[in-house]
């Protein structure tokens, strides 16, 4: 029933757009953000992508017609339902790493690519060299790039200290966020505010806090950025690690935003006893879930590949066959374009604590 509804509509929208084919006016609806930590060959590799592959990045992206664009266009064409330039990408850089400035920002300049990078004020002020200090992204942001908040001291911002209430817990959000917005528009003169979350964590709490302070907020599982996302779920695609491989990096860039509009569970901690959560995702009815290969769609989780069982046309879930580890995974969801040689991308997130609470960086 559903294929034939899609048949028809993609044949009805053909005849009334003439030669306009539907594929295309659907692909500059998302932006792909990438996100780097570390380039050099000599920090952790999980984090890190070696200046050779990193100008092989750029070099992709500018070989295949990709338009990297500013995080603020990005945000002012998705929160104004403007179309996005085809094949968008934003580039991200978190934590503000020295070798950023020595061996990205020359390269990044030379492919007049703006960029964007999340910054720690305390820590910036504790470990100058490890760090770019004021003065370094004083320079870059001149030259275009955006500077932005990484918090305070890059703590696990959702696990509550011993015996802290919530309004000590509060206190310190406060803190991590907002005198650290302070300290960079002192710097730097006012900024925008974007929040990457330190480890990619957050909770509904948090969320509402950079709601109320008016921050969009990036986390670090996987997905394009479109009409779609949350203002504070931003997905980006990492790319460094065993990331950073071009040839499993080419699908991301590719991607396309599924249309979900509620999932479950919305926070990513789970009960340490939730060994094999179950993931459910609504889509929302219309063109984009039409174009959709539903029968096609397989979620990964741990090395599995999981087939999602339907509940309705717009309605699937799927539960983890592994127990997962312990600390931040995530659950990988795609599925063809019925139109295009392209996939269509979700990822949920999950943190699984250990019997005390806590879990690994
Ligand atoms: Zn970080």
């Amino acid at each position: 029933m559903k294929m034939l509804n899609k048949m028809t509509l993609s044949a009805a929208s053909g005849l009334l757009l003439g030669c306009s084919p539907l594929a295309q006016a659907g692909s500059a609806d998302s932006v792909v953000v990438l996100q780097y930590h570390h380039v050099s060959d000599s920090t952790p590799a999980v984090t890190s992508i070696d200046p050779e592959t990193f100008r092989e990045h750029l070099q992709y992206l500018q070989e295949h017609n990709f338009n990297v664009i500013d995080i603020t266009d990005a945000r002012d064409a998705i929160e104004k339902g403007e179309e996005l330039p085809e094949k968008a990408v934003v580039i991200t850089f978190d934590d503000g790493y020295q070798n950023v400035y020595e061996n990205a920002v020359k390269v990044l300049e030379e492919f007049e690519m703006p960029y964007t990078v999340f910054v720690n004020p305390e820590l910036l002020r504790k470990h100058s060299g490890h760090y770019m200090g004021w003065e370094e992204l004083k320079e870059i942001q001149q030259n275009g790039a955006t500077i932005a908040n990484h918090g305070q001291t890059h703590a696990h911002l959702i696990r509550k200290q011993e015996g802290e209430s919530d309004e000590e817990w509060q206190e310190r959000m406060r803190y991590d966020v907002i005198t650290a917005q302070e300290a960079i528009d002192e710097n730097l003169g006012e900024q925008q505010k974007y929040f990457a979350y330190p480890y990619g964590e957050y909770n509904n709490e948090l969320r509402a806090l950079l709601d109320e302070w008016g921050f969009l907020a990036f986390a670090q599982h996987s997905g394009p950025w479109s009409k779609w996302s949350e203002d504070t779920v931003i997905t980006r695609f990492p790319a460094s690690g065993i990331y950073a491989n071009l040839n499993t990096l080419k699908a991301k860039l590719n991607s396309k935003a599924m249309p979900v509009s509620a999932y479950q569970p919305e926070e990513p901690l789970v009960a340490h006893e939730n060994k094999r959560p179950t993931i459910s995702v609504t889509l929302e009815a219309g063109d984009t879930l039409n174009d959709m290969r539903t029968d096609a769609l397989q979620c990964f989780a741990g090395g599995s590949v999981l087939k999602p069982e339907w509940e309705s046309d717009t309605q699937f879930r799927v539960t983890l066959e592994k127990d997962i580890n312990i600390g931040r995974s995530r659950v990988n969801c795609t599925a063809p374009s019925a139109s295009e040689s392209r996939y269509y991308w979700y990822s949920v997130a999950l943190i699984r604590p250990n019997e005390s609470g806590s879990w690994p960086d």
